[in-house]
């Protein structure tokens, strides 16, 4: 018995460690299911398990880490998890020799946020293991909200909020970054295009805030999709966009910006209210290259600011090129 005992302190204990290590490993999602099902599995000495969590913006529960021989166990796996999830609290049962539980891994608000089960081969899981294995469940689901709240601060810290794109922030250290791979490599072009919603002002006084940050989201999401794996997309600020093109010669990120023109001028953007209808955005774009006259971050912006000025002077909808004669307004 007191054999017995020993052996499960020094259990309990190598799963406590292993549950601390989690909590240093980085934080990754995964990472942390698999040492919560590993601490789990080692504190009562069962040989299988598998832990279900909500993947994805749909927020279903999938399986996400297997441990062990769970083919063996997963009759008696998949009975008890049913019943959990229905009931949404542990479970516990004996199917085929094999006794298994499953719990709920809840936040400390209560949310429920996935499963974890395991199985063995000895006999069904008592009471006071019931209680050790909601106890590290408990541990695994706050260390999995700490993970969760560590990726959405670490993305925020870069993201604007609104369209998704990169912000302000992003957009002045990579444009920064590109700036010094430009200077100490001359053969490597640079261009940036900034990029402004036509009348804008007028869309928000037409229809309102909402339905301005609803245009705003769309001509955001078509920049976005248009874009090449290595060009960053960033709001500037405001309606005013901008697209980082490393590699980019004038001519080609003219074409990027015309295409990205007219994409948002072909977009069919639902009107709110029971009219329907829809709504047509135009913006206007200037473009310029990293070079002699535009050699640092700031001039680069300017350069293609003075250009997307003499978009609009000459009419709006459409994309101009720094030092374009053709773009300059009639006098
Ligand atoms: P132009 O064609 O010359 O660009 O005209 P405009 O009306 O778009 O230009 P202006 O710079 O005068 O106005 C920009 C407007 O954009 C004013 C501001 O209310 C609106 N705006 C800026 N940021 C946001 C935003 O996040 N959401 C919404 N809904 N509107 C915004
Ligand atoms: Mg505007
Ligand atoms: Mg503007």
């Amino acid at each position: 018995r007191e054999r017995d005992l020993k052996i499960e302190r020094e259990r309990l204990r190598r799963a406590l460690r292993r549950l601390g290590e989690a909590f240093a490993s980085g934080l990754d999602r995964r990472r942390l299911l698999e040492v919560a099902v590993a601490a789990m599995c080692e504190g009562v000495a069962a040989d299988a398990g598998r832990a279900w969590a909500r993947t994805g913006r749909a927020g279903e529960l999938e399986v996400v880490v297997t441990s062990g021989d769970v083919e063996a166990a997963d009759a008696a796996m998949t009975e008890v998890e049913a019943h959990a999830f229905e009931v949404g609290a542990s479970a516990r049962g004996v199917v085929n020799h094999r006794a298994a539980i499953a719990l709920p891994l809840r936040t400390p608000a209560g949310e429920l946020v996935g499963f974890v089960s395991i199985a063995r081969g000895g006999g069904a899981f008592t009471d006071p293991e019931r209680e050790l294995l909601g106890y590290l469940a408990q541990q695994a689901a706050q260390s999995l909200e700490n993970a969760d709240l560590h990726e959405v601060v670490e993305r925020q810290a870069v993201e604007d909020g609104l369209t998704g794109l990169a912000n302000r922030r992003l957009f002045e250290e990579r444009l920064a970054d590109e700036v010094e791979r430009a200077r100490r490599f001359p053969g490597q072009a640079l261009a940036l295009v900034m990029l402004d919603i036509d009348d804008f002002k007028a869309v928000n006084d037409r229809l309102g805030h909402v339905a301005g940050d609803e245009v705003l989201r769309a001509v955001a999401a078509t920049m976005r999709e248009d874009r090449r794996e290595m060009d960053l997309a960033a709001r500037y600020g405001g309606e005013e966009l901008a697209l980082i093109l490393p590699g980019a010669e004038l001519d080609g990120a003219a074409r990027a910006a015309e295409r990205i023109r007219d994409a948002i001028e072909h977009l069919d953007l639902p009107l709110p209210g029971p009219e329907g209808g829809s709504l047509r955005v135009t913006v206007s774009a200037g473009v310029a290259v990293f070079g002699h006259r535009a050699d640092d971050g700031e001039r680069l912006v300017e350069a293609a600011d003075e250009a997307l000025y003499h978009a609009k002077r000459s009419g709006k909808n459409r994309v101009a090129r720094a030092d374009s004669p053709a773009a300059l307004p009639a006098e």
